[in-house]
């Protein structure tokens, strides 16, 4: 018998899994289909860098279908929903795609309509998201024509995709205007619902260090309740305000909207609940999830989805032999955060082990944790290679597996 796999989003996880999937089936054991409403694949960590003129959206841009393997179906058309009672996509042209599994890698989207104002005056001319590429490329521009005033960053809620991106765009935001400079006319301001510059109490420390160290004001505890592009200020819901000349604003999140019309499916912000270890979705045995699309308390980012694809690639085919899933997806987040000055901070961490000082990948490992280094920031560059050439054909990265490393990692004292 052939299976019918279906994976939901040609993205970081979808290219993934199919490719994945492909390795461990021949093309008579199972049909591989993939759907995307549109073929250009962006390298989001790309985005960060396109607003100071350090990449270009034509840089980080591919076709999806490309970064497939033979022998994998690519269709190209929105999805309209899901009914799992019939083990059936909906897709908007009207055709109908049955499944045996169902990968959903649908990822999050960015709703800046939610907020009150943040697309009224204003914006894409002094208010702005680099969450999308449109708004990286605008972004560049207007940070080139500031010549001094107030800029403020902004995460409007949580979650959202790489927690430690809009701290990379501050920290780049300070290095790039003292090169330009003109950094003592500009005032850099950081304005977060969390309580501290991250969620995770040892990292929140050392970031909310490296912005001080930097001059960049923090803004704590500020639940954006209305952006006045006209006035030039961020409204919070209980009333304080933050003014700019220019801001930078990371929307609300949420998943994507067909979900919302297929039964019993998502959640109410569209994310799709599942196991946090083995990735099956709680709406059916057959649904799998992965990557920013799921609702699990694991970090919306690359490095997740890949650990993530792992453990994903066994358990789809341990259902399909019908044996017991694999429990052991632990968490596992990896990511480089941007410092500015060619240098960069590294942080492991998982479910269970917050970011923690250190080496990686254990003991002996070359790359220090939440330090900042030279070699961190070539690891971060040196990423974008990995995606296109390891990460998406499926291949395992070496000395980096899905489970956290244990050893390397210590607490400092209080
Ligand atoms: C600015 C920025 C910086 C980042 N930096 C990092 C980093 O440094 N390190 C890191 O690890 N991660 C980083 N990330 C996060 C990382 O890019 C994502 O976590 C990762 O791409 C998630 O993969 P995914 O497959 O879940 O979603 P995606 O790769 O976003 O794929 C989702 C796919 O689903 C498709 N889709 C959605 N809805 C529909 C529909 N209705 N019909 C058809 N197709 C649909 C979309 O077109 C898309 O192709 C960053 C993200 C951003 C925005």
């Amino acid at each position: 018998m052939t299976h019918k796999i279906v994976i939901l989003g040609g993205g970081t996880g979808g290219t993934i899994m199919a490719n994945r999937l492909r390795r461990v089936y021949d093309p008579t054991e199972a049909e591989i289909t993939v759907i995307d409403e549109n073929d250009s694949h962006v390298y989001q960590p790309g985005l960060l860098f396109v607003p100071f003129g350090l990449t270009h959206p034509e840089d980080i841009v591919r076709p999806r279908q490309r970064q497939l393997h033979d022998d994998i179906t690519f269709t190209l058309c929105p999805i309209d929903r899901v009914d799992k009672s019939a083990n059936e996509v909906h897709l908007n042209d009207g055709a109908v795609v049955p499944y045996d599994v169902l990968i959903i890698a649908t990822g999050a989207t960015v709703l800046p309509d939610e907020t009150e104002g943040l697309t009224g005056p204003g914006w894409m001319e002094k208010v702005f998201t680099f969450y999308t590429l449109p708004g990286a490329a605008a972004l560049e521009g207007a940070l080139a024509r500031f010549d001094g005033g107030r800029l403020v960053v902004n995460v409007v809620d949580m979650p959202i995709k790489c927690p430690v991106a809009p701290l990379e765009f501050a920290f780049l935001a300070d290095w790039y205007f003292h090169d330009r400079g003109i950094r003592d006319d500009v005032e850099i301001t950081y304005v977060t619902p969390l309580d501290g510059a991250f969620t995770k109490p040892v990292a929140a420390q050392t970031l909310g260090g490296l912005l001080t160290e930097k001059g960049i004001e923090l803004v704590t505890e500020f639940n954006t309740g209305e952006v006045d592009g006209a006035a030039g200020k961020l409204i919070s819901y209980d009333g304080r305000e933050v003014p700019f000349d220019l801001a930078a604003v990371i929307p609300l999140h949420g998943g994507s909207e067909y979900v919302g019309r297929s039964p019993e499916l998502g959640d109410e912000l569209n994310f799709v609940p599942a196991d946090n270890a083995t990735l099956q979705s709680e709406a059916a045995p057959n649904i799998f999830v992965i990557g920013d699309a799921s609702n699990l308390p694991a970090s919306k980012a690359g490095s997740v989805t890949h650990f993530e694809g792992e453990v994903l690639t066994e358990n789809v085919r341990r259902f399909l032999a019908g044996q017991e899933l694999d429990a052991s997806y632990d968490g596992h987040a990896n990511c480089f955060i941007e410092t500015g000055f060619k240098k960069a901070l590294l942080i492991d961490f998982n479910y269970e082990t917050e970011p923690l000082p250190g080496h990686f990948p254990g003991s002996a490992g070359p790359m220090p944790l939440l330090k900042e280094s030279r070699l961190n920031h070539l690891g971060k560059l040196m990423f974008q290679w990995f995606y296109w050439h390891a990460l998406l054909p499926g291949r395992d990265m070496p000395g980096i597996k899905a489970d956290m490393p244990a050893g390397g990692k210590h607490r400092p004292e209080a």
